[in-house]
Formats: structure tokens, sequence, C-alpha cells
């Protein structure tokens, strides 16, 4: 008997037809090995690029010192961590990130998730169900949008940045148990949220607020803990989610809250339960990362002088660009546009990769230029040259 051969099976039929929408509507993608560790020179396929492109925002993601403490984390605590925490997957090294992190972050308690995504869906679905309602930014991540999905409550999403629309939403929406969730600094916008305001909002209609601080961490603040920490908002935000995969160059996700809900969240929250806990070696170079970003600001001096310094350059461009993040848009429309400026940059050496939808509303495709403390002078030159000359059409520039 002749079993059927590989173009009889349907799931390649749908695999084959979503390619080919994808590839009509310019969205499909390749993945692109490098063959050096991230920073701002990087290699792929023998070529040698500048990246603008990683959240690698202190550049320590390639440090000898991170790479020693994962090294002697291997030692220590092997490298499965074999359990979820609630099993046998606890340690020394999970435990003493914890620690640090909540004297970090100014926190009751932190709690470590596996990656920034777990987190928003494993703290939404914990803290929330079908009689309760989550506000959420229009331009939140994609783990915070499904995070609200999961929860099975009402979502009620509120136009990007605007408090006042939110304060109406809350008051004409009641509920059980009412959330604001937000990006401290949007990941594709690069753009601060309001959150003086929006922590008065929450208290005056009783709501509590999550502030997922994924690109902050380690970036704003005096300290480097946040966009919480620059405002002076630390015990005012319920739930500060943080990742450990950004400035803080490892992987894995925390949250900095009260007691109380992040004991809640430890017996709730799924991602966590039901899952394999952090690798020890990745907390243990993660506690390095938080001890670097505590006792030496410079590395985030330096990445603030990038920041001035490609604002400025970019708005002689042309480019409305803020200096609120390391991130810069540089929103182009129809993704095909985005694909075209991105390879234009390539052929000069330069690694900026196009952002298209999902990740962004249709429409608004870019260049997301991420910046770090790794980068040079002149890294930051070449990049303003080769954008100059660009042939874009600047009235529909934005950043
Ligand atoms: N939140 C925001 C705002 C993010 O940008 C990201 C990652 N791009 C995440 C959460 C997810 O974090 P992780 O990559 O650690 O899963």
């Amino acid at each position: 008997m002749k079993l059927p051969g590989p173009s009889a099976r349907v799931s390649d039929t749908w695999a084959q037809q979503e390619l080919e929408a994808l590839t009509h509507a310019g969205l499909r993608r390749f993945l692109e090995p490098l063959s050096t560790p991230q920073g701002a020179e990087v290699v792929i396929r023998g070529e040698r690029l500048v990246n603008f492109s990683a959240n690698d925002y202190l550049g320590l993601a390639a440090d000898p010192r991170l790479v020693q403490a994962a090294i002697d984390g291997l030692h220590r605590h092997g490298v499965g961590s074999g359990a979820s925490r609630l099993v046998v997957g606890d340690s020394d090294a999970h435990r003493g990130l914890e620690a640090q992190l909540a004297r970090f972050k100014r926190a009751d308690a932190v709690l470590l998730f596996n990656s920034g995504y777990a987190a928003n869906l494993g703290i939404l679905s914990a803290l929330l169900g079908p009689e309760d309602v989550v506000f959420s930014d229009a331009l939140n991540h994609a783990s915070i949008i499904d995070g609200c999905r999961l929860s099975r409550a009402r979502v009620v999403v509120y136009p990007h940045a605007d408090p006042a629309a939110l304060d109406r939403l809350l008051s004409s929406h009641p509920g059980r148990r009412r959330l604001v969730a937000t990006d401290a600094i949007f990941s594709m916008d690069g753009d601060r949220a309001p959150l003086d305001a929006l922590v008065e909002v929450c208290r005056r209609h009783g709501a509590a607020l999550l502030v997922d601080e994924a690109h902050a961490t380690g970036v704003l603040g005096p300290r480097g803990a946040g966009l919480c920490e620059e405002l002076g908002l630390e015990s005012e935000v319920d739930l500060r989610m943080g990742t450990l995969s950004k400035a803080l160059g490892c992987f894995g996700a925390f949250v900095a809250t009260r007691g109380p809900l992040a004991e809640l969240l430890f017996h709730r929250a799924r991602s966590l339960v039901f899952s394999t806990s952090l690798p020890p070696a990745i907390c243990a170079a993660a506690s390095e990362a938080v001890r670097i970003v505590e006792e030496e600001p410079a590395s985030r001096e330096t990445l603030w002088r990038n920041i001035r310094y490609l604002a400025h350059g970019l708005r002689e461009l042309g480019v409305d660009a803020q200096e609120s993040s390391p991130i810069f848009p540089v929103v182009l429309g129809e993704a095909e546009r985005a694909v075209e400026a991105a390879r234009l940059l390539r052929e000069q050496g330069l690694l900026v990769k196009p952002i298209r939808p999902p990740t962004v509303p249709a429409g608004s495709s870019r260049l997301r230029i991420a910046l770090s403390a790794s980068h040079t002078g002149a890294h930051l030159d070449q990049l303003l040259e080769a954008l100059s000359g660009l042939q874009w059409d600047r009235r529909h520039v934005a950043a």
C-alpha cells in the first residue's frame, strides 16, 4: 500500500493558501540567523551590519560579565530547571533575583515569569473574569491584547494615551473588578503613557492599573527602574510588569506588586503554574544585569546621549522625532514602502527591520529604529546619512 505523498496533506494546503496571501499582501517574513552575539554590529550570512533593530538598549546581551554570571550559574545549577516553580523548579537563583528586583523596583513583592508575553497573559487571566472589565490602550502590546482576550473580561479599548477618553469609558462601563492596562513605553511608537493622569483617573474610579515597563526598565528613571520611578509613581501603580529580555539583556520577565497580589498570581497565573520555570543560570545572569544597571549609570547616560543625537538628526531630516525613548518609528505607510526603505538601508550596511501588520495597524508600516548605548557616534552618523539619501515622501513621514 502506498502512503499519500506530502502534496495530499490537507494541512499543507491550508499553509500554502495563507502563505500566498501573506506574500501577496507584502507581509511574508524570513528568518535571518545571526552568526555573532547580539550587539551594535552583527554578522548575517557573512555580511557585517550595524544593528538598529534589537531591544538590547544598554548593550548588555553579550556583556562578558553577564556571560560569566551565566557560566557560574550553569556550573552551580545545571541547565534546565526541571519543573515549574511550584513543583521543584524553584532555586536560590530565582529567589535571589526576585529579592534583588524587589529592591530595584522598590516593590513589596516581585514574581518572575518566563517571558513578558507569559507575564501579561498570566496576570490578566488570573485577576479578571467574565464579570469584569479591562480597559486597554489602543496601541498596547500583543501580549496585553491576548491577555485581555484570555481573561474573558469585557474588553474596552480606549484611544491611545487619552486619559480623558478613559475617564468617560470608566464612567460608562461598570463591572465587578476593573483594571486599566497600558504599556509604559509603546513598543512600536516609542512614546510614553501619560501615567500621572492614568493613575489619577484609576484612583477616582476605583480601577486597578497594570503598567508594562518592558521598554522602560533599565532605560528610564534616575536609577533605571522605569517610567513609574521617573514619575515617582512606584507605590501608586498596582502591577508593574517588566522584562529581563530588553535593556537587561537576558530572558524572562517579572511583576512588581504588593504581597497579596503576588501570592494570588503565584497560585492562579496559569502561564506560571503550568510552565517549567526559567533556567536558574538565566536568573543568575539577570541578577548581574540588575547590579550593573544599579551601579553603572554611565551606559544609561550614553544611551540618552545617543537618543538626543539621533532625535536631533532626524528632525533635521524632517522627521517629527521625540526624545522619549530609544525607539524611533519612521512611519512610511504601506508595507511595501517600509520593506523597500529597509532594503535600501541594508545595501548600505544598516539593519533596520521594517515593521508591518499585524505588529502595527495597516497603513502605518514603518522602520523602527532602536538605539543602544553600544552605538557609536559613527554608527548614528552612518544611519542619518543613509536616511537622508532615501527618496521618501517627507509629507507622509511621522515619528
Ligand atoms: N510587552 C511589551 C511592551 C513588549 O514590547 C514585549 C516584547 N516585544 C513584551 C511585552 C513581551 O516580552 P517578551 O519578549 O519577554 O515575551
